[in-house]
C-alpha cells in the first residue's frame, strides 16, 4: 500500500508517488523531488494549477506554520521545467466548498515524514 497524502492545492487525496513533497527553507517553498529533505513536509500535485491554488489560499503558509506568504517561484520553475507544456482545458476546479473546508482539513496536511 502506498502512503496517501492530501494535495495542498486541490485537496484531493493521492498516493505520494503522484504528489510532490515540498519543504520550506527560509520562507521559500522548494521541491523535494526525492522526498528526502528533513523537516516538515507538505504535499502538492506537481502542477502549476495546484501550486497556484495552494498559494492563493495561503496553504503553504499554514502547512509550514509560517503564517505568511511563501515564495513559490523556485517551486513553480521546478515544476515548469519538469513537465511538458500541454495546456489543459480542465484545470482543477477551485470550489467554495474547498475553501470552507480549509480549517478542519488543516490537520491532515501536517506531515513530518
Ligand atoms: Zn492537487
Amino acid at each position: 500500500m502506498e502512503p496517501v497524502r492530501t494535495c495542498l492545492g486541490c485537496r484531493t487525496r493521492d498516493t505520494t508517488s503522484a504528489l510532490l513533497r515540498v519543504v520550506a527553507r527560509n520562507g521559500v517553498v522548494i521541491a523535494d523531488q526525492s522526498a528526502v529533505l528533513p523537516g516538515r513536509g507538505a504535499w502538492v500535485h506537481p502542477t502549476i494549477e495546484c501550486v497556484t491554488t495552494a498559494t492563493t489560499r495561503k496553504a503553504f503558509g499554514r502547512a509550514f506554520r509560517t503564517g505568511g506568504a511563501m515564495d513559490v517561484d523556485s517551486l513553480l520553475q521546478a515544476i515548469d521545467s519538469s513537465t511538458t507544456h500541454h495546456q489543459s482545458e480542465h484545470s482543477p476546479a477551485v470550489t467554495t466548498t474547498a475553501v470552507l473546508l480549509d480549517e478542519q482539513a488543516d490537520s491532515e496536511l501536517m506531515s513530518n515524514d
